[in-house]
């Protein structure tokens, strides 16, 4: 296994010289919310895979799901009026859930694909209303929305523009993380750091001039970008900024949706209302490829008009609404209700955030954030200044190694070690995780 896939596989983020000098890490099976690797040994997977497997890696119903449709219909396009009916009703399902409940939902195979077509939408949508020169997107430093061409030049994170983002573009254009504890200056409050950033982001609109700008996209809690938790009545006010200067919102659920942060979705946890938002990975507790853009009723008129100009809406892809990742969903959603995900969370996070905070008196830990069942450790060189470590110390991934050597795996985002289990974790499961992880800290000084 070993020597085969270090001969034929290219694997997505990671060092290939890594690879080549370590091999993989193969992971043979799963248990509840554990994972088991090549060599037998058992992990509690803090992460949920990537930030998906909400109901653990070996959910029955799921596997019936996909093996009866399988054999009812085991593959069909949804391209020039082709349904099948667990397309239709996840359709309708998700729009039953979310704060557009009178628009539409239009599927696709990933985050990545979700946010694409949301910035799509958004220029169809400009263009229908006679304002085609709204064409530039407001991302933030920081940010994450997939590995696409557009999704890395939405990023704002280094490693994953690269060489692979369209540069000197004049079409993504960055705000300021709202990323208090990196980017607070002295004395400010996270209410007079929330009011700087706003501010800033007016300046910015006016600086590139609204009649230029289409959409702003955010991710609730910036997942990959360090699980920054923006302070409150930061969405609440560039909401009403945007809607001043007629630029769309546009959430980037990925992560957030589907009760990570206590509620169906991010947007309704911080307040906002977005025009559009992108959907995957909890969607199907991340058994299928599967993501869905959903769009307002107002975004959906204007750009069906807009496509009947043209005769048709010339996006899609080859495998949206399939029928079985469609009815994978779809059950997901359903045991998402039988289990109360939403009441799940909102309980079992006041033992996970109990337990994550209580690392904050750590030496190695500068912060502790955390929101429903999402959180994160911050290391630091000294806790008094906020220094970090060298990136040569690579401290962040020697934690994630020892913490695997401990049976837990989390995700470091630099120093930034994230933890986003499964959401049918345990209190105990809970209890073990941050015990294992203060013995990997241990281990580490
Ligand atoms: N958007 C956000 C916020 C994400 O976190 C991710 C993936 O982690 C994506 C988009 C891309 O999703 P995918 O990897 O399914 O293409």
């Amino acid at each position: 296994m070993d020597l085969l896939d270090r001969h034929a596989h290219f694997h997505p983020q990671t060092d290939p010289k890594v690879l080549e000098r370590d091999g993989p890490i193969v992971f043979e099976r799963g248990n509840g919310v554990t994972v088991t690797d090549s060599s037998g040994r058992s992990y509690i997977e803090g992460m949920a895979s990537l930030w998906c497997a909400a109901l653990g890696f070996t959910n029955p119903r799921l596997a019936q799901t996909a093996h009866d449709q399988m054999l009812t219909l085991a593959s069909y396009h949804t391209f020039n009026r082709r349904a099948n009916p667990p397309a239709i009703e996840l359709a309708e399902k998700l729009l039953s859930i979310a704060p557009m409940s009178d628009g539409k939902v239009s599927f696709c195979n990933s985050g990545s694909e979700a946010v694409d077509t949301m910035i799509k939408l958004s220029w169809l949508y400009q263009s229908a209303r006679g304002r085609s020169r709204k064409r530039k997107i407001i991302s933030r430093h920081n940010a994450y929305h997939g590995s696409t061409v557009m999704g890395a030049t939405l990023s704002g994170l280094p490693h994953v523009r690269g060489a692979m983002a369209v540069e000197d573009n004049d079409v993504v254009i960055f705000a300021a993380a709202p990323y208090h504890y990196r980017q607070a200056q002295k004395d400010e409050t996270p209410e007079t750091f929330a009011a700087r950033m706003l501010s800033e982001l007016d300046a910015l609109i006016q600086r590139e001039g609204p009649e230029n700008i289409a959409a702003m996209i955010v991710e609730p809690v910036m997942g990959a970008g360090g699980v920054i938790i923006p302070p409150e009545g930061y969405y609440r006010n560039v909401e009403a900024l945007l809607r001043r200067h007629d630029i769309l919102l546009l959430s980037d659920e990925v992560i957030c949706g589907f009760g990570r942060t206590g509620h169906w979705f991010g947007c309704q946890t911080f307040g906002f209302r977005p025009d559009m938002m992108s959907v995957a990975k909890g969607l199907s507790s991340g058994y299928q490829p599967i993501g869905a853009t959903l769009m307002s009723r107002e975004i959906y008129q204007a750009v069906s008009e807009e496509a009947g100009r043209l005769g048709v809406f010339g996006h899609g892809f080859t495998y949206a609404g399939h029928p079985v990742t469609s009815a994978v969903a779809l059950e997901t959603l359903r045991i998402y209700d039988e289990i109360d995900l939403i009441g799940r969370v909102r309980s079992l996070s006041k033992a996970f955030l109990a337990h994550l905070h209580s690392f904050s008196d750590h030496a190695l830990i500068g912060e502790t954030r955390g929101i429903g069942m999402i959180g994160a450790l911050e290391l630091v060189a000294d806790k008094v200044s906020r220094a970090p470590f060298p990136p040569s110390r690579r401290v962040g991934a020697r934690l994630i190694e020892l913490a695997m050597e401990r049976g837990i795996i989390l995700r470091n985002l630099g120093d930034v070690i994230a933890i986003c289990p499964p959401l049918v974790i345990e209190e105990a499961e809970i209890a073990a995780l941050f015990s294992r992880l203060s013995d990997a800290l241990a281990d580490l000084q």
